[in-house]
C-alpha cells in the first residue's frame, strides 16, 4: 500500500486533509503526517507564488524522506490590498503563524476601504519519492472580510472571513461546512482522481 506523507506541521491543515481523505485511505493509500519524520527538512517558503512554494515544499520533503509527499501552500488574497497578504499570509504581521497579529494588521490595512472582497487560495502538489512533481491542483474560496473577529473555529483569518451564502464567518461555521467548500478541499478534489489511480 503506498504511503503519502502530509508535508505540513500545521495541525489544522493535517486535520482538514485527513478528514477529507478518509475515503482515499480506504482505497489503498496510507496517510501519515510529519510527526513520524523528525528529520523532515524545514523548507523555506521563499517563492513569490503559492504554486512555487507548494512545489518546493513537496519536492524537497519527498527527496529528503524518500516518500510520496503532499504539500500545499495557501493564503488569503485581498484585491483592495493589491493581493496582500498573499504568499505572506502566515507572516503578514512579522512573526510566522501569529494569527492574532495578522488579523489585527489586516483590519488596520482595510480601514476606510469599501471593497471587502477576499478569497483563499490553496495550491496542492504531490511529489514522488524521487522528488518529481506528479500531480498539482489549485482551489479557491470566495468571501468578504468583516470588521471584527466573529467566532473561534478554524484558524488564521477564518474569524474575519465571511461566506455570503451562509451569512457567517469560517470562525462561526462548523468545521464540516468549511470542509465542504474550502479552498483546501477544492484543491484536494483536483488531486483525487490521480491518487485513486495510483492507489489502485
Ligand atoms: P502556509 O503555511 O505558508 O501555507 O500559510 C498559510 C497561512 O495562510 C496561514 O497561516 C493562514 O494565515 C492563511 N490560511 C491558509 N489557509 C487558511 C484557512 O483555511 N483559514 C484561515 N487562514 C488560512
Amino acid at each position: 500500500m503506498p504511503q503519502l506523507v502530509i508535508g505540513t506541521r500545521n495541525k489544522h491543515k493535517v486535520q482538514e486533509i485527513a478528514d477529507r481523505w478518509k475515503e482515499l485511505v480506504a482505497k489503498g493509500w496510507s496517510l501519515v503526517d510529519l510527526s513520524g519524520f523528525p528529520d523532515a527538512p524545514e523548507v523555506e517558503e521563499d517563492q513569490d507564488t503559492f504554486g512555487g512554494n507548494a512545489e518546493k515544499k513537496a519536492r524537497e520533503t519527498a527527496l529528503a524522506l524518500k516518500q510520496w509527499v503532499l504539500a500545499e501552500d495557501s493564503g488569503l488574497v485581498v484585491p483592495a490590498l493589491g493581493g496582500a497578504p498573499g504568499v505572506q499570509s502566515a507572516r503578514y504581521a512579522g512573526k510566522h503563524g501569529d494569527d492574532a497579529a495578522n488579523n489585527r494588521k489586516l483590519l488596520a490595512e482595510l480601514e476606510g476601504k469599501a471593497d471587502r472582497r477576499a478569497h483563499y487560495v490553496c495550491h496542492a502538489v504531490v511529489a514522488d519519492p524521487e522528488g518529481n512533481v506528479v500531480a498539482r491542483a489549485e482551489g479557491h474560496c470566495h468571501g468578504v472580510l468583516v470588521d471584527s473577529l466573529k467566532g473561534s473555529g478554524g484558524f488564521g483569518y477564518d474569524p474575519l472571513f465571511l461566506v455570503p451564502e451562509f451569512h457567517a464567518t469560517f470562525g462561526q461555521l462548523p468545521l464540516v461546512v468549511k470542509q465542504a467548500i474550502s479552498h483546501r478541499t477544492r484543491a484536494l478534489e483536483g488531486l483525487e482522481r490521480w491518487l485513486h489511480k495510483i492507489g489502485g
